[in-house]
């Protein structure tokens, strides 16, 4: 079966990757690869195998279907669940995750679930509020966390851990610093009423970037395995993991006033060859990105898009490239010619590499290059 639309995983590049997050690592801080949301868009079966050759220390996912999806395929690294839900809990303990702990009320409802599955020191990592203000504990709760703790035995705190809301800007240096103090002080309290947590981790990639100092003894990264850090300095050491391709499946001559799409969303000022490429908004590439807000590269050159993104197709104006029907298009990654980046086509809809990535749906094949 042919595909009218590939996104091309290029694991030479994870590695790449990996490497270069490990330079910027002391020897003795673990890693934690970030594999949630289908490992940012790409495969996170495939990825996550890689991850675990290249003795990857640990992984995680944002909800549980994600890990049991990686247990499934016999990934055995020790797997966090950032943001599991009180239902899930009975799952976690069966498919052998290790929950994020980020409020009382889930610490309570956990403790019971393991208490009920007969566990003891069930492995777990307390989330602390640090000003992100989206998932941790609050400091007001610290005395129950401790005494809910200290009246068990079924669980028992692996990880401190907590996340930064900014670390990519350098303008909000010294929120960031902030934070890294506040936690500072929190792994003194907890270690404090709890004894030794044996992993403590705050930074994800601009964090291991920008504050290495703060790496405590695990770091998370995420988008710079996948070839992006959120600066365009260090982006060009990186490789993009993911490369999409689509088709260019006819080509009509316009003159002028000739509509191109749904609603006249474009309208020809000249005469001008219009590209019709295999890709739509059902595959990830949104209506923001029409009218002209990304550019594909097709025929050695680049091709704006024109008019309104259709659910299952986008037209590009094709100038004067040597196109024809049947070539292909690169909407992004990494080849030969001017590429854009998932950073740069991204930025043209004013979004992330982040939202662009993990925005490619199921319906694109994956195909893993070795
Ligand atoms: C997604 C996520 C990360 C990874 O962040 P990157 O910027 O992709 O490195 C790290 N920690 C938490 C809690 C996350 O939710």
């Amino acid at each position: 079966m042919s595909s009218h639309a590939v996104l091309e995983i290029q694991l030479s590049s994870l590695t790449h990757n990996y490497h270069f997050i490990k330079s910027k690592l002391h020897t003795q801080t673990k890693l934690l690869a970030v594999v949630k949301a289908n490992g940012y868009g790409s495969e996170s079966v495939s990825v996550a195998k890689k991850l675990e050759e290249l003795d990857i220390d640990y992984l995680a996912v944002a909800y549980v279907v994600e890990g049991v999806k990686l247990r499934a395929a016999g990934i055995k690294t020790p797997i966090l669940v950032l943001h599991p839900q009180l239902g899930d809990f009975k799952d976690i303990i069966h498919q052998c995750l290790e929950p994020s702990i980020y409020s009382l009320r889930s610490l309570e409802a956990f403790i019971k679930t393991a208490q009920d599955l007969n566990c003891e020191a069930y492995p777990i990592h307390l989330k602390t509020n640090t000003g992100l203000n989206r998932l941790g504990i609050t400091e007001r709760d610290f005395p129950s966390v401790f005494s809910s703790l200290k009246a068990q035995k079924a669980v028992s705190p692996k990880g401190l851990m907590s996340h930064l809301a900014a670390s990519d800007d350098l303008l909000e240096r010294e929120f960031t610093e902030r934070q890294i103090k506040t936690f500072s002080n929190h792994i003194q309290l907890f270690e404090a009423e709890l004894g030794p947590i044996p992993l403590k981790h705050l930074l994800n990639t601009s964090g291991i970037l920008n504050f290495p100092q703060a790496q405590f003894n695990m770091a998370r990264s995420g988008i710079g395995l996948y070839g992006y850090s959120n600066n365009p300095d260090i982006d060009k050491q990186l490789k993009p993991v993911a490369t999409l391709k689509a088709n260019v499946s006819q080509i009509h001559e316009l003159q002028v006033g000739d509509w191109v799409g749904y609603n006249k969303g474009f309208v020809a000022n000249k005469p001008m060859r219009i590209g019709t490429i295999s890709l739509g908004h059902a595959d990830g590439i949104s209506r923001q990105y029409g009218q002209g807000k990304g550019v594909v590269s097709v025929g050695g050159g680049l091709a704006p898009i024109v008019g309104n993104v259709c659910m299952d197709m986008l037209m590009v104006e094709l100038g004067d490239l040597q196109v024809q029907e049947g070539d292909m298009a690169v909407i992004f990654g990494e080849g030969a010619g001017q590429i854009a980046s998932a950073e740069d086509f991204a930025s043209g809809a004013k979004t992330i590499s982040y939202e662009l990535l993990t925005a490619i749906s199921a319906r694109v094949q994956r195909q893993i290059i070795e």
